[in-house]
């Protein structure tokens, strides 16, 4: 027998969080962005639920060759652009748009021998101080793509730091409309946080930062993949996004605590009464983050409680006395959800388990482990 640990990448779910971004974003094309292998997911396992998605954009030659074996004909941008001349061969090759950030990539660019000249996606550093032209060097840039032949059509992009926060996206989209004004092109500019708090269809509800914004495309990561981008002032059920991961594991023992004794290294957690306690076959081996404090929310037989005591690599413990004192019951072999979605259709959202752990939806469905085994399921109830 495997450990009985498995993931399991929900279709249907994709399918929908994608519906939902169209439904953000009526007259936008959405990108569904891809990567860091769809954010843990696997490309391969969430191309069935994105392949209504009108581009996939990511980083990784790699991943964007995994993209067209999977027979996509459609766009691909590449977020980063190009890190060496011999990418842009590549780019040819497999007909990739890229982003141009900087101007070695320009310079790069001008010495490509290519028949098929490129579309390139213009990037602004608007105020984010990440990739991008400033703006007093971007209108020189674009002027300096649009004389090379290896250039096609040219594309206007930036990206938001504060699209999920209190400080919004007026400021940074004030320079971006401001430089880009007259120039032609189409414009991308919203991640998941921009586009549903941003987009036309936003209300005052969605955020208090009174811009709205019209982009060509959107560019959804998080919220395709049914975490919320601006947990916790919105949650995903708030947002109308279901989770597309579940990460469920089994108990395979379980101890009966008396008062002031202690779990597992370093006796972090002392019971103050007696408790029942269940250890569960996942630990950070896995990708269950050992940041993950005593007092995680996690689901037993789909009802809710906490872990207790450090997560060690291969496994982590629970407290079962919740489900002893209603009657649920639970020992060993019961269903433990660590986040998405119970057989009992319960769902704990990887938001809940991030914030407990101090981190964000994105960075643990990221590190799911490669030890865990995956499966895909095309037909839930959402
Ligand atoms: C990752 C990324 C996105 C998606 O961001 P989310 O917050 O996951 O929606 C959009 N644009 C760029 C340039 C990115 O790198």
């Amino acid at each position: 027998m495997p450990r009985p640990i498995s993931a399991t990448i929900h279709t249907d779910a994709l399918r929908h969080n994608l519906a939902r971004m169209r439904q953000a974003a009526p007259d936008a094309r959405v990108w569904a962005i891809v990567k860091a292998n769809a954010y843990g997911h696997g490309i391969e396992r969430a191309f069935e639920g994105l392949r209504g998605a009108d581009g996939f954009a990511l980083l990784d030659l790699e991943e964007a060759q995994r993209v067209r074996a999977l027979g996509w004909r459609g766009p691909v941008l590449l977020l980063e652009g190009v890190f060496e001349l011999r990418d842009l061969e590549l780019c040819s090759r497999l007909d990739l748009w890229h982003t141009v950030h900087c101007e070695e990539q320009i310079d790069m660019l001008a010495t490509h021998k290519t028949n098929l000249p490129h579309r390139v996606f213009l990037k602004m550093n608007s105020g984010m101080n990440r990739l991008g032209f400033t703006p007093e060097r971007y209108r020189a840039a674009w002027t300096r793509l649009n004389a090379l032949p290896q250039v096609d059509e040219i594309s206007l992009m930036t990206h938001f730091g504060d699209a999920d926060g209190a400080l919004g996206i007026a400021h940074q989209l004030a320079v971006f409309e401001r430089v880009t004004r007259d120039l032609p092109g189409e414009r991308t500019v919203s991640n998941s946080a921009t586009t549903l708090r941003f987009s036309a269809t936003a209300t005052e509800a969605d955020s208090a930062d009174p811009s709205r914004v019209e982009s060509d495309w959107v560019r959804p990561g998080i919220a395709v993949y049914g975490s919320s981008p601006d947990f916790p002032q919105h949650n995903a059920a708030d947002w109308g996004l279901a989770p597309a991961m579940t990460l469920s594991a089994k108990i395979i023992g379980t101890q009966d605590l008396v008062a002031g004794s202690s779990v597992g290294y370093g006796s972090s957690f002392v019971a103050d009464k007696p408790m029942r306690i269940g250890v569960v076959a996942c630990g950070y081996a896995d990708g269950y983050g050992r940041v993950c404090p005593t007092g995680t929310p996690v689901l037993v037989n789909g009802v809710r409680t906490r872990t207790v005591g450090r997560v060690s690599m291969d496994m982590l413990t629970v407290d079962l006395q919740p489900l002893l004192d209603t009657g649920v019951g639970a020992g060993f072999g019961s269903e433990v959800t660590l986040w998405g979605r119970a057989s009992n259709g319960a769902v704990l959202s990887i938001d809940d388990v991030a914030q407990a752990a101090g981190t964000i939806g994105y960075e643990l469905m990221c590190a799911l482990a490669q030890r865990v085994p995956v499966s895909v399921l095309d037909a839930d109830a959402i």
